[in-house]
């Protein structure tokens, strides 16, 4: 079984890496060659949650399980309040292949994911990238952004006003300018509007988004989260990584369960990747991703990492 600790996933797997992973995952997933096996995710008491995400992608020749929490106190120990580990599986013999640290794989293969939305479903002439949501996930999903549209402006506003300076920070490393914003704001400049917030009400409002307007929700993984109104999703195209997800943990949980649209409505992702279904057919369609986090992301991009790691000797070798 090999090893690959977190500390050198950095050097291993790129955002470049991590959407091209994403992608040919989420197109296996649309051909069937791949599915997710149904989520785990329990409260542990006291704010902490665990969880495991796991899937077979034939395709990319994947079987494993991302284990994986949220504990409010590690802040307070120094480690990350998110800790998870993949473990990758052989599809064939079900033998454990390797153990890999999966904290910044999280973050690559989520940021990952609104790209490829952008990039598939944002016009073509997006300039201005709206940003709702300064945590730790949200460094991750500026610069995957910007890889995939020429943005000349980003604009922010966050729930704590606090932390609005990182989203600055991240801003300025891209050499872009950056100013803080209303959430009417907002709507009137961005192109693009990324939410990747743990809000439980929405923030982003129908009055506010325009026509034309893309926009990726990453935030709600769990029943009961909202980042966007329902009634958004009712007038948007809808898409996601996974239908099944979308409507039991995803944003359009929401609008499903008001009746302001069915199951049917959402199309995956991977079926524009595919050229199965359209993506964006007008300037003015209303595009929105709901990013709901699928297990096979974590195996794709672990996946790389493993790869990288053997190809350069990086890779502890253990007898289980
Ligand atoms: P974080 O704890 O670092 O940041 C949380 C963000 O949510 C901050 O911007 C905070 O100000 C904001 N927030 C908190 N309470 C709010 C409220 N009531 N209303 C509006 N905003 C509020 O978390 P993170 O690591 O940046 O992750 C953000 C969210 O994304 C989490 O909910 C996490 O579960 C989710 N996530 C989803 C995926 C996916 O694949 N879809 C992957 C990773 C994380």
């Amino acid at each position: 079984m090999l090893v690959v600790p977190e500390a050198l996933i950095a050097d291993l797997v790129s955002a470049e890496d991590a959407f091209a992973a994403v992608e040919a995952t989420f197109a296996a997933m649309a051909r069937e060659d791949a599915y997710n096996f149904p989520v785990v995710r329990e409260a542990l008491g006291e704010g902490r949650q665990y969880g495991f995400k796991s899937g077979l992608d034939r395709a990319g020749h994947l079987l494993g399980v991302k284990s994986g929490g949220y504990f409010p106190g590690n802040a307070d120990r120094g480690i990350p309040n998110h800790q998870s580990t993949v473990f990758l599986f052989d599809p064939d013999s079900g033998q454990l292949k390797a153990l890999v640290g999966g904290n910044l794989l999280t973050a690559l293969r989520t940021a990952a994911a609104s790209a490829i939305s952008i990039d598939r479903l944002a016009r073509a002439d997006a300039r201005v990238l709206g940003m709702v949501g300064a945590g730790h996930q949200s460094a991750f999903q500026m610069r995957a952004a910007a890889r995939v549209r020429k943005f000349d402006k980003v604009v922010g506003w966050n729930y704590h006003p606090e932390m609005l300076p990182r989203l600055a920070e991240t801003a300025a490393e891209l050499g872009l300018p950056f100013e803080a914003v209303s959430l009417e704001e907002m709507g009137a400049q961005a192109d693009v509007i990324v939410t990747i917030t743990s809000s439980n009400a929405p923030s982003v409002m129908d009055a506010h988004i325009r026509p034309g307007t893309h926009l990726a929700c990453m935030g709600t993984d769990t029943k009961g989260k909202q980042e966007v109104e329902a009634a958004i999703l009712a007038r948007a195209r809808v898409f996601t990584d996974e239908v099944a997800q979308s409507v039991s943990i995803g944003e359009a949980q929401h609008a499903i369960a008001q009746g302001l649209i069915a199951e049917g409505d959402i199309t995956p992702i991977g079926a524009v990747i595919n050229g199965t279904a359209p993506g964006r057919q007008s300037d003015d369609d209303i595009t929105l991703f709901d990013g709901t986090g699928v297990g096979l992301q974590d195996l794709a991009a672990a996946d790389v990492a493993v790869r990288r790691a053997v190809e350069r000797g990086m890779a502890s070798d253990v007898a289980l």
